[in-house]
């Protein structure tokens, strides 16, 4: 359902160049994204919620790594789209442990795979796989901007290491 998803938005807004920018598919997907300094100090990495008018925001926090923000904002765009949070309830608040393993809530399992389907689509990681990049972890994420953890368990679900 999540991988769906992820999928559908892909469809719709990539522009099938790699990083995948999951800022402008936020954008695209009617969102409004807010890099909050404020996210730091209560110890976010980010938040899901919409506002006063009941437009869906996206905040992340901008002090952590690049690959962090973005996995962030690919993370709370999964809140959004698969309606963990309605208007006028309070804000989803993800914690800068949220991603590591063994925090199962389901709504942010769910949100990780969706994260992980959009910025490392399982088609283009495969054809990767086999053709273009060279087996090494840190090459693969560096072509997808993204985490090597986050690279290394993307490889591991799907079979690949
Ligand atoms: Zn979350």
């Amino acid at each position: 359902m999540a991988t769906t998803t992820a999928s559908m938005i892909l469809n719709r807004f990539w522009d099938g160049r790699l990083p995948i920018d999951p800022i402008q598919l936020a954008v695209s997907a009617g969102a409004t994204v807010i890099g909050d300094p404020a996210l730091e100090r209560e110890g976010l990495s980010g938040m899901f919620h919409y506002d006063e008018s009941g437009r869906p925001v996206i905040r992340f926090n901008p002090f952590e790594q690049p690959t962090r923000q973005r996995f962030t904002i690919a993370h709370e765009l999964g809140h959004m789209l698969l309606n963990h949070v309605v208007p006028g309830e309070r804000a989803l608040r993800d914690p800068k442990a949220a991603y590591s393993s063994g925090y199962d809530q389901p709504r942010e399992m769910q949100a990780n795979q969706f994260a992980a389907q959009l910025l490392m689509p399982e088609a283009v990681v495969r054809s990767m796989a086999r053709y273009g990049v060279s087996g090494r972890l840190d090459n693969f994420a560096d072509e997808f901007q993204v985490s090597t953890t986050a690279m290394g368990y993307r490889l591991k679900n799907l079979g690949i290491y």
